[in-house]
């Protein structure tokens, strides 16, 4: 097979513009360095990874993240159509089964006749034919440095965390207790309830606990949204009850009151045999983990499948970077996708891969690539990283506030979020049309 499109990096991005690409008979040569090469949060060698939880979050068009799926399902998205098949219950947030989710994917993208796999760690950028840079926030050194000498920026690094997994069969669920928040969606995540007694002594625990040195890293920020469970606690007593712990909407069965404060666990596998400690990421040292997180009610002997730990996320600058096709202002034949374009998380990171490949192939056709309006989730994310808006540019989660306003808002926030999905959707639908290529 002669290539016409190389991507680098095999993960969510990198998977979703290949295919993108691929469905429309661009043959792409898919480079992917694992697991000949390992990342320092990823455990296979599968494509599409998901190294952390296993949510893409919201389910509902009234949330940004649930509209912004809805806008990639319109789009076709590979990743999209993956994670709905490999769903597990999670209340009103699309979670999936991340074997299943990853193997998928793998399955899909090697089958695909206009795909070649190749395992390597590429070192080099060339420019011969197009080239898609997806290689995520752990992108391995040796290409950092060769990015480096092309976009003669520096790099910034963030820290990331993730959150421990334990097994079902461990918990102690004479204590803990199926419900999800306010009844919405079924009883899907597993509660650990806590007096206000129980919370306070977690909580001096967290506090004294030994975290992994981060000497060399110092001057790093945590991004705002991932952030540490124990940095999280360092900013007060009670910010933790108020955050990731809050009870509101649960109510613990045995006495039928609000617990002072609740750890939520979420459904990790389609058969529910290992759950993730929600909002537990962290950089404690394991034995700690062990030590502190088993404090939790119903935790007493939780047996840990996975450990929390830390991880830095590279990004570029990609206000001064990147044109609204999300090329290299400067160097016409390389596209940049996901994670490192400054978005952040799993279904923004594939919708930056998505359009991508669609913008590569557009450009390949001798048009030029329209970008999808600012109205909508999609438009909305890329015209964040692709216009210098704000002072310090910073990875961004989906959010409202990248929306346009109404030009007539009304008092009711979930009505005005409502009039703002229904407005996005019809208008990624006649953008889609506008391209030529569905
Ligand atoms: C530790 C951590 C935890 C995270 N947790 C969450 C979370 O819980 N929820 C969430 O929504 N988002 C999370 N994110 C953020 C983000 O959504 C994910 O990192 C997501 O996987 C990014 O997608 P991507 O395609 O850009 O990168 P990735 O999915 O990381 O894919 C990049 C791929 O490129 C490969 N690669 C790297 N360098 C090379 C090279 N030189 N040659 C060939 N291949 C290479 C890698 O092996 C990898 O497969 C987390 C990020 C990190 C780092």
């Amino acid at each position: 097979m002669k290539p016409e499109l190389v991507i680098i990096g095999g993960g969510l991005a990198g998977s979703e513009a290949a295919w993108q690409a691929a469905e429309r008979g661009v043959k792409v040569l898919l480079y992917e360095m694992r697991p000949n090469r390992m990342t320092e949060a990823h455990r296979t060698g599968d494509l599409a990874e998901l190294v952390c939880s296993n949510s893409l979050k919201s389910k509902e068009i009234t949330n940004s993240h649930g509209l912004l799926k809805e806008e990639l399902r319109e789009l076709g998205s590979l990743i999209i159509k993956i994670a709905d098949k490999t769903a597990v219950p999670a209340g009103s947030a699309l979670s999936v089964d991340r074997v299943e989710f990853s193997h998928l994917i793998t399955e899909a993208i090697s089958s695909h006749p206009n795909i070649k796999i190749l395992r390597e760690e590429v070192s080099k950028l060339s420019f011969e034919i197009p080239l898609i840079l997806a290689t995520g926030p752990l992108t391995s050194q040796t290409l950092i440095e060769a990015l480096k000498g092309i976009i003669k920026h520096d790099l910034i690094y963030f820290f990331d965390a993730i959150a421990p997994i334990i097994s079902r069969e461990s918990i102690n669920m004479d204590i803990a207790f199926t419900a999800s928040r306010y009844d919405k969606g079924g009883a899907d995540y597993i509660n650990c309830p806590m007096n206000r007694e129980e919370y306070e002594r977690f909580y001096n625990a967290l506090i004294a606990a030994d975290k992994v040195n981060v000497k060399d890293f110092e001057k790093i920020p945590y991004f705002e949204g991932c952030m540490p469970v124990e940095v999280l606690a360092e900013r007060g007593k009670e910010t933790l009850a108020y955050g990731p712990l809050k009870p509101v909407g649960l109510k613990d069965p045995r006495n039928g009151k609000q617990p002072h404060a609740v750890v939520q666990l979420r459904q990790e596998d389609k058969f529910g045999q290992s759950y993730n400690m929600v909002g537990f990421q962290t950089r404690l040292k394991w034995p700690e983990q062990k030590k502190v997180f088993r404090m939790i009610p119903g935790l007493e002997h939780a047996e840990f499948l996975r450990y929390g730990s830390q991880h830095r996320n590279t990004f570029i600058n990609s206000p001064v970077l990147l044109d609204t096709s999300l090329r290299l202002k400067d160097e016409n034949n390389i596209y940049v996708a996901g994670q490192i374009t400054g978005v952040e998380g799993y279904v923004e990171s594939t919708a930056m891969g998505l359009l991508a490949g669609l913008s590569a192939v557009i450009n390949m056709n001798g048009e030029e690539f329209i970008p999808p309006p600012e109205t909508t989730a999609t438009g909305a994310l890329l015209n964040y990283i692709t216009t210098e808006t704000v002072l310090k540019f910073q990875p961004m989660n989906m959010n409202w506030g990248l929306f346009p306003p109404l030009s007539v808002a009304i008092k009711d926030k979930e009505a005005n979020r409502e009039r703002l999905a229904r407005r996005a959707l019809k208008d990624i639908a006649k953008w889609k049309t506008q391209l030529k290529i569905f």
